[in-house]
């Protein structure tokens, strides 16, 4: 991991903090300035360098409001009934198709909480309460699971208590290799570490300060070895000249590195935007050929690949997987009830069906 901050801006209360105690001792050589309210000082992003700005410095702050949430999903398409929990806000790294350009515009500060413990209290009392209902939790919503890990901590306060609870995967969702806090916790299957992956062209194009395909990929086998289920998500799938010969070896590499038994999920979706965002992206990444090519508006407001390209793209990434990973979970993120039909031959009738079908057989 690259990422060194700038600055750390730490909120007065937060000192006493494992994870202020942890910056400390990883980042000692980063200047530490105590403030009374980190919003006052914090970043919005009205202009596209701002956005780029607020990844620099790196602010401890206490989580106002509740922690556990259920993924917005997205008008009209099938929902995969998943929790999250935002342990933290925007990411040091900085693809340019990211959705938090525009998600976070008002508020791009890079931000991870301290009180953790509330965090812990109010996912318990949601996994006490529902006994009986099966959880899909993740933490990489709006921000990157692991890539903060070796100076917060955080997935290392997590995991335990995670790990112990019968009705749940915690899902940490990652484009790193920070992997190292996680390999001594035993995560009694409880735990998926899973890797959004794409072609080492893209990732050269597109996902800049992101580990390599190769370091993901090896980051992915040592959890494995270290007992952790894992998953993959081939999202956003990119259209370009030559992109089924790199995709199709993306996926047999993967599945000639790791046990594809031991794959929770995989998920697909194509690149999506909103004109809002293009707008950011022209601004910020005007030399990327992402937005290059022809979409359409869709009912949810963002823009995709026509129809008959999805599709296309969609079954001949399953028949790949399939040629090494015969029955492995695969979902589309995104998708209306039509694309399914058309890739899989079927949809969720409900996104209880959808979710229950990822639930792990133990
Ligand atoms: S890794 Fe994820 S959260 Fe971070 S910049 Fe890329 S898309 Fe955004």
């Amino acid at each position: 991991m690259n990422f060194i901050p700038e600055e750390l801006v730490v909120e007065r209360g937060c000192e006493s903090s494992v994870i202020f105690n942890n910056l400390r001792s990883t980042l000692p050589q980063v200047p530490v300035k105590l403030v009374d309210d980190v919003r006052l000082g914090a970043a919005g992003s009205d202009s596209a360098n701002q956005f780029g700005a607020a990844k620099r410095k790196l602010y401890l702050t206490r989580h106002r409001g509740e922690f556990f949430k259920k993924c917005p999903g997205s008008e009209g398409q099938v929902c995969c009934n998943y929790f999250v929990i935002n342990f933290a806000s925007n990411c040091p790294m900085d693809c340019s198709y990211c959705y938090l350009q525009e998600y976070l515009a008002d508020n791009a500060s890079l931000k991870v909480f301290s009180n953790i413990g509330d965090l812990i209290d109010e996912a318990d009392r949601t996994l006490r309460k529902h006994r009986g209902h099966f959880f899909r939790i993740g933490t990489g919503e709006i921000t990157d699971s692991l890539a903060l890990e070796p100076y917060t901590g955080i997935v290392r306060e997590l995991i335990p208590y995670f790990a112990e609870q019968p009705n749940v995967l915690l899902e940490l969702k990652t484009k790193s290799d920070c992997v190292d806090n996680l390999l001594d916790l035993d995560p009694k299957g409880r735990i998926v570490v899973a890797w959004s992956m794409n072609p080492q062209p893209v990732i050269d194009r597109d996902e800049h300060g992101t580990a390599s395909f190769a370091e993901r990929l090896l980051a992915a086998r040592r959890c494995q070895q270290a007992g952790y289920r894992l998953g993959f998500h081939f999202d956003p799938m990119i259209e370009y000249p030559g992109w089924e010969t790199d995709y199709q070896s993306m996926v047999a590499e993967i599945f000639a590195s790791i046990d594809w038994r031991k794959v929770c999920w995989l998920s697909l979706g194509v690149l999506r935007e909103t004109p809002g965002l293009k707008r950011v992206m022209r601004q910020r990444f005007p030399r990327t050929r992402l937005l290059a090519g022809e979409q359409v508006l869709c009912p949810d407001g963002k823009l995709r690949y026509f129809q008959p390209q999805r599709i296309r793209m969609y079954r001949k990434m399953v028949q790949w997987i399939r040629q090494s990973a015969p029955t492995v979970q695969i979902y589309l993120c995104m998708e209306s009830k039509e694309i399914w039909q058309q890739v899989f031959g079927f949809a969720p009738a409900c996104e209880k069906e959808l979710g229950n079908r990822m639930a792990p057989v133990d």
